[in-house]
């Protein structure tokens, strides 16, 4: 009687050409690529789910979507089958990630194409596939002369499940980058009108440690919303709708956690959306394609009925676009102080001109409600003169205390500027950490 390995390879096999005849598609399988005492490991079957789904993300970035169309476990180990439009394409990306992802040792990507026949690394002039164990490519006679012991050889694919199991996920990671740039926005250090280390700027209700406090208390809500928008079934004109409950919470944390006070609210809004289109585009995407996808999913926020918030009375009052309009279009205000983050080595002083850019640059909807277009004109030329005039000391201590006494609290140009040091960490490329 046939071993129920091969009897599953072979009813694998009958699947694969099936699916390939009822999608009339080229089909794209993944399975485990490690030895059979180790695929109905826990260890190694999380990391095929986590990687499968990373194979998913990737191959939509590149723009060759994968459906997926059966998931299946045997005695073979785990499988999951996606049909896609073009096979040598898929096959080629199949290859780079075996090659490039950490974790690409741990799978076999195949393909067929629409006639069921199978695409190899040969044929499309891609060199083989190395050796687990030492590293000698090609792996093969590694394998058929069975080289290596069992031992060696689990021994070889353990270090690179235990490797792949001490990596930051992406969402963490986005969570914690979301949580520093709050952080950093409060730390600047002085600056007009705002709660930063020195003093409570314009505010009675709040002091640098409520930002603390606020802050710490949205980092699990940042890293959910990456969770939601790394979820591909999800359309991005839908994630707003699906992100609306989990900012609802996230408020209650904050007001639990500032005993009242709202702290960051906008950011809640700002952050959220920017977090789920970090989610869903993965490591190493750059500021730019990340705002280009906030502004979608932020865009049906725009048709939503007018709030009373502050911020929203303002809008009406002044015709301005807000938080809404801002995230809407992409965060372009943001995304045009980035620059200015990287101009001095301190992040005080860099932080200061990036927010004093902003302040000149944004119809800040904070100072129109509690200040007026008067408020508004004060606050743009002081800042307009200061960065005209390299930020005099004397100056900026002066400014201060004028916002200070007129009430003026630019907190949508400091939402921002945590906008812009939340791109900028993005922004840098860290290949090791995806
Ligand atoms: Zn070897």
């Amino acid at each position: 009687m046939q071993s129920p390995v091969l009897l599953a390879r072979e009813l694998r096999w009958h699947t694969r050409q099936a699916l390939v005849r009822a999608h009339g598609q080229a089909l794209l399988s993944i399975t485990l690529r490690v030895p059979l005492s180790l695929r109905r490991d826990g260890r190694f079957l999380d990391a095929f789910e986590a990687l499968c789904a990373r194979v998913q993300q990737c191959f939509k970035q590149e723009g060759c979507a994968l459906t997926p169309v059966l998931c299946a476990r045997d005695a073979d180990g785990p499988a999951r089958h996606y049909v896609l439009q073009d096979a040598q394409a898929g096959k080629r990306l199949a290859a780079a990630f075996e090659e490039d992802h950490p974790g690409g040792l741990l799978l076999d990507i195949d393909v067929l194409d629409a006639e069921g026949q199978p695409l190899d690394r040969e044929g499309l002039h891609l060199q083989p596939r190395a050796c687990v164990v030492c590293g000698a490519r090609p792996g093969s006679p590694c394998i058929v002369g069975k080289v290596h012991s069992a031992h060696d050889t689990q021994a070889a694919f353990l270090r690179v499940v235990h490797r792949l199991a001490l990596r930051e996920p992406w969402p963490d990671r986005i969570g914690r980058l979301a949580l520093r740039s709050l952080l950093y926005e409060v730390s600047i250090s002085p600056k007009p009108g705002l709660v930063d280390r020195f003093d409570s700027g314009a505010h009675s209700d709040m002091d640098f440690y409520s930002y603390l406090d606020s802050a710490l208390s949205l980092q699990p809500y940042f890293a959910h919303c990456a969770r939601l928008g790394a979820d591909i079934d999800l359309a991005a004109d839908a994630l707003l709708t699906a992100l609306r409950p989990l900012g609802l919470e996230a408020e209650q944390a904050m007001l639990q956690a500032t005993g009242g006070v709202n702290t960051h609210r906008g950011l809640i809004f700002s952050l959220g959306i920017l977090s789920a289109a970090a989610g869903r585009l993965g490591p190493d995407c750059a500021a730019a394609d990340l705002c280009a996808l906030a502004g979608q999913i932020a865009a049906p926020s725009l048709q939503d009925a007018p709030g009373d918030s502050h911020g929203q009375q303002a809008n009406r009052r002044y015709g301005v676009p807000g938080v809404r309009g801002e995230a809407a279009l992409g965060f372009p205000s943001a995304l045009a102080v980035l620059p200015l983050l990287n101009s001095d080595p301190s992040p005080d002083r860099a932080g200061l001109r990036a927010l004093l850019a902003l302040m000149v640059r944004v119809q800040d909807t904070n100072v129109l409600y509690r200040a007026g277009e008067e408020g508004l004109r004060f606050m743009q030329q002081g800042a307009r003169a200061l960065l005209d005039t390299e930020i005099p000391a004397g100056y900026l201590t002066d400014f201060c205390r004028q916002m200070t006494d007129r009430r003026i609290s630019p907190g949508g140009c400091a939402d921002l500027l945590a906008v812009a040091f939340f791109l900028h960490s993005i922004d840098t490329p860290c290949s090791a950490l995806t």
